[in-house]
């Protein structure tokens, strides 16, 4: 069995190479462990490793985790789906959201205190069930983004769908990336690429990773 250490320089390295091999400086890419499932401890330990950025998936569960390691030098993610009327709550702890998909959630974080980072989230199957926006709508969320007080768009998060290349997922994403910047400039980042996808994603320009069971192991069964 590897340890906690192992894997993340396991990892590490395995970003490293695949931003080399693809004409990449290393830094250029984040990688976020989402600790989704497990205990603070985990959280606890892998800040003692070095790492900065976490992700969460399930408001109640990050939430409590922020609170009690709210003395460390953490970045809080949230990934997961947002609740409009969590979306608020959400605010007071992460540091960035991903899971932006609809104008509702534009509402609801809406803050003329501070400012907030987000990406907007882009379904790349044919579900509507699946979290994100479908791509025929980016450009209007994309605009009422850049009209919402307290929100500072930073890019484009996907997940790469069951049945599709990887590769081929990520290449749409960085397409669709490029209409997205003729609107808003600045949104250049890309969070995709997870534990078994992650080289595919940093090939088609990934600033942005989110890594869980390489780095953390197995999750424990959510409770
Ligand atoms: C759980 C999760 C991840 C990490 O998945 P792994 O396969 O464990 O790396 C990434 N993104 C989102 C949105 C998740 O919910």
């Amino acid at each position: 069995m590897s340890t906690l250490a192992e894997r993340l320089a396991v990892v590490q390295a395995g970003v490293a190479d695949a931003a080399r091999a693809a004409g990449r400086e290393p830094s250029s890419v984040t990688t976020i462990v989402v600790t989704k499932f497990h205990p603070a401890s985990l959280v606890a330990e892998l800040s003692a490793l070095g790492v900065r950025d976490v992700g969460e998936n399930r408001h109640q569960e990050a939430q409590a985790k922020a609170a009690e390691l709210s003395g460390l030098p953490l970045r809080w993610h949230f990934v997961g789906q947002l609740q409009s009327k969590k979306a608020k709550q959400v605010r007071a702890y992460a540091d960035v959201i991903h899971s932006i998909d609809r104008p509702a959630l534009l509402s609801a974080l809406a803050s003329g205190e501070n400012t907030i980072d987000c990406f907007l989230q882009v379904n790349l199957t044919d579900n509507p069930e699946r979290g994100g926006v479908a791509p025929a709508e980016l450009p209007t969320l994309v605009e009422q983004t850049l009209a919402t007080p307290g929100l500072r768009l930073l890019g484009l998060m996907a997940v790469a769908p069951l049945g599709e290349e990887p590769r081929r997922a990520f290449a749409r994403v960085r397409e669709l990336s490029e209409s997205v910047r003729r609107i808003a400039p600045d949104a250049t980042a890309l969070s995709m690429g997870m534990s078994q996808d992650f080289a595919a994603a940093i090939a088609e320009g990934a600033t942005h990773l989110r890594i869980g069971t390489a780095i953390t192991g197995n999750r424990p069964q959510p409770g």
